[in-house]
């Protein structure tokens, strides 16, 4: 029989309550033992809530407080010495690696956080290094750990620590076999990237190791393929081995081939942890049934390609979409539903239940189909008469900088910011009091108009010289373009973890991407009427709302890509007509969206950058176009930032020691660029002197003629207070540097 598994739920609630109960306990407001019963909770109901959907195999221990990596750096004591010994209590210790603390005399800095793979989820990064001693902590007081001393050589490799953390690993698989439990999911999706080929011996060693007293092991990658890593994994000497067919179905031929010689049982992940759409279950049935074939049904198990933890809680929370667009998705509660009929469906059920799902499956599939088929055929016209001239400014960056410095008449090191101010209270409250109808439309323009006024005043008063509206108007920078535009639906509850207790609630790409209308050009004109300073418009990139959406998967990212370019690109030429000479288009995501495999990331830096290309070339050489990097982790794809064209990019820099620079120096850049020169995710104000030398300190690596002097990010989340007390000494050490250099 083909049994059915879901490789991970989401740990959020049906209703965020995790959220609101870890938030309260951060705040005081509730103890840990109520936060711990809030948790009890939610993992009582994911339980239940999936065996009902008929899931054989359910997952536990995989629930989190905040990160699940972080839950294993606690548990194998992989704690670094900052953390230790400041008597508090386990909790808040896992807490404070998570997101810092500042609190009863305790003053600590985050651990470091990364996104996991090619998602928007963030993991905290295990610290490691050799004075690391793993052992099996979890019901153990943290604080009793003896502080270590040494600082770490810089030669240091984590995987050396391999045989220190072995035995723990096998302490914890051989008390959960004692305990009873028969099967145990290790996560290894680093096996679907290149570099898990120089490991190969160490998988080995490490799983020959563990199963010797041990459940039955699943080795679980996702996210991609296996491709050669296939040679070594599908020897491991362990029970089974699972495989994403939602991202990889082609790799099924090759694994079947590798394992049906071996006893090993394999996991199809079949129904996709990533997206919302509902799973074609007669499409992968036939994926199922040629791994039954070749296996017999004892060696197949269905399951969801990766943990859900991607996904929404549950459809039944959406009141707002219509019945036609319910019927199209399936989130996390209705995947588990999908497993279990997959795998009845392969164990040849006679269930007229299953049959009947299989029906309405179908025919929920061949409607969606036939609203794809026909979606904006204009918009898929346009696309493919996309000419190279697109995708090309009329002259090349000498020449266009020239006619811009007329045009703009901006001072040597011209200063700007990344485009939001502090969104207050004010601001939130107004677009809740629009939502609810409690005020007019006209009410809430008038609203916005008042908050432009004061944001333009502010910055002329401070001295900046290239000015931007402040986008009071923007709820999200993606779900509000999403909003705007034709082919996007929203949902009221589908919220996914993006990190700790941050959820986003990502739209939802349906159908062909157009701007049936002009979406800021009014906000930046009027910004622009009250001032006589240059004002620059601020737009979302192509390639960044695609990547912070759910997008379609009956069309290729890259057409949906160039569908969002085209629709920007009207909206960048109106802004230009409008009198908006500078124009920025963010793209902070354009890194997150690169394959995991290096021969993928040609095809996808093709598109992605020709998109951004296509959305900002429509322009006159006089208008100066811009583009923002919050995370300037670049330097393996630094051709590609230079092919974007952008005149002035702006990147995040002042945490880093410039090492970011390091490549625009080396590659020659030669376009204008604005290396942030404070960081913004904290309220502190840097010093005036301190700006001075980050300044100085950039001009030893870029010619003084390039360079703009802007804060790392957008303000939005910062108070008033700091922001006009830092921005000022800003303005100060830009008027410096133009004296100085
Ligand atoms: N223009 C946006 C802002 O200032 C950019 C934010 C981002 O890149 N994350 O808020
Ligand atoms: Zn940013």
């Amino acid at each position: 029989m083909v049994l059915s598994s879901v490789l991970g739920f989401p740990r959020i609630g049906k209703n965020r309550e995790v959220k609101k109960a870890v938030e309260a306990y951060w705040a005081g407001k509730s103890s840990a033992e109520e936060l711990q019963k809030v948790a009890a909770e939610t993992r009582k109901w994911n339980w239940t809530s999936i065996k009902e959907q008929g899931v054989d195999l359910i997952p536990s221990g995989e629930f989190t407080l905040y990160d699940h990596v972080l839950d294993h750096s606690a548990a194998f004591n992989a704690i670094p010495p900052r953390y230790v010994g400041l008597g508090i209590s386990d909790l808040d210790v896992y807490f404070a690696m998570g997101r810092g603390r500042q609190a009863d005399g305790v003053d600590v800095p985050a651990a470091e956080m990364k996104k996991w793979f090619d998602s928007n989820y963030h993991y905290v990064v295990p610290e490691l290094s050799e004075q690391t001693e793993f052992k099996l902590n979890y019901n153990k007081a943290l604080n009793e750990y003896k502080e270590a001393k040494a600082a770490a050589s810089p030669n240091f490799q984590p995987i050396s620590l391999l045989p220190k953390l072995l035995p723990i690993y096998k302490q914890l698989l051989s008390e959960l076999k004692a305990e009873g439990v028969t099967w145990v999911q290790i996560d290894e999706p680093h096996l679907v990237m290149d570099v898990a080929e120089q490991h190969a011996e160490h998988y080995t060693s490490a799983y020959t190791e563990l199963v010797k007293d041990a459940p039955n092991l699943l080795v679980t990658t996702y996210f991609g393929r296996l491709g050669s890593n296939l040679s070594f994994a599908a020897k491991l000497p362990v029970a089974g081995l699972h495989i994403d067919l939602d991202r990889e179905p082609k790799q099924l031929g090759d694994v079947l081939n590798a394992v049906k010689d071996t006893s090993l049982v394999l996991s199809l992940g079949l129904v996709s942890g990533r997206n919302i759409w509902k799973t074609d279950l007669t499409a992968a049935a036939n994926l199922g049934r040629q791994a039954v074939e070749t296996l017999g049904a004892d060696r197949v198990i269905a399951a969801t390609s990766s943990s859900l933890l991607h996904t929404p809680v549950t459809l039944a929370s959406e009141n707002k979409l219509t019945n036609q667009q319910k019927d199209w998705f399936s989130f996390a509660l209705e995947k588990a539903g999908e497993v279990a009929t997959l795998a009845a469906i392969l164990s040849d059920s006679q269930d007229a239940a299953v049959a009947k799902k299989l029906e309405e499956n179908k025919a929920s599939i061949a409607q969606r189909r036939d609203f794809e088929h026909n979606s904006d055929d204009a918009v898929r016209k346009r696309v493919a008469a996309i000419t190279s001239e697109q995708l090309q400014r009329k002259n090349p960056f000498p020449v266009r900088r020239e006619a811009q410095k007329k045009h703009l008449s901006l001072p040597k090191f011209p200063t700007t910011t990344i485009g939001s101010f502090p969104q207050t209270k004010e601001i939130r409250q107004a677009r809740a009091q629009l939502t609810k109808g409690a005020i007019t439309e006209e009410q809430y323009e008038e609203f916005i108009k008042k908050e432009i006024d004061s944001v333009v005043k502010f910055q002329e008063d401070v001295g900046l010289d290239l000015l931007v509206h402040g986008e009071p108007e923007r709820n999200d920078m993606v779900q509000y373009f999403g909003e705007q535009f034709q082919g996007f639906v929203f949902t009221q509850n589908g919220w996914v973890q993006s990190y700790g207790s941050r959820y986003v609630r990502p739209p939802i790409i349906v159908s062909d991407v157009s701007r049936p209308h002009p979406i800021t050009v009014r906000w930046s004109s009027y910004a622009q009427s009250v001032t006589k300073k240059p004002m620059k418009g601020m737009l979302t990139g192509p390639v960044t709302i695609l990547n912070w959406s759910f997008p379609r998967v009956d069309i290729s990212r890259e057409t949906q890509s160039k569908q969002l370019a085209l629709a920007l690109r009207d909206e960048v030429c109106d802004l230009e007509k409008a009198g908006i000479y500078a124009i920025q288009v963010d793209e902070p995501a354009i890194r997150e969206g690169l394959p995991l495999r290096r021969v993928d990331w040609d095809n996808y830096l093709t598109w992605a950058v020709d998109s951004f290309r296509l959305a900002t070339s429509g322009v006159e050489d006089s208008t100066q176009t811009h583009s923002h990097f919050c995370y300037s982790d670049f330097n393996d794809i630094f051709p590609s930032i230079q092919r974007l064209d952008a005149d002035v990019i702006s990147i995040e820099a002042s945490k880093s020691d410039l090492k970011v620079l390091n490549a625009f120096q080396q590659f020659g850049y030669k376009n204008e660029i604005g290396p942030g020169v404070y960081d913004i995710h904290s309220p502190r104000v840097p010093g005036e002197q301190e700006i001075k030398d980050r300044i100085k300190a950039m001009l030893n690596l870029l010619p003084a003629d390039l360079l703009f002097v802007n804060p790392d990010c957008g303000l939005k989340t910062r108070g008033w207070k700091e922001t006009e007390a830092s921005l000022k000494n800003l303005v100060a050490a830009a008027r410096w540097a133009r004296e100085e250099f």
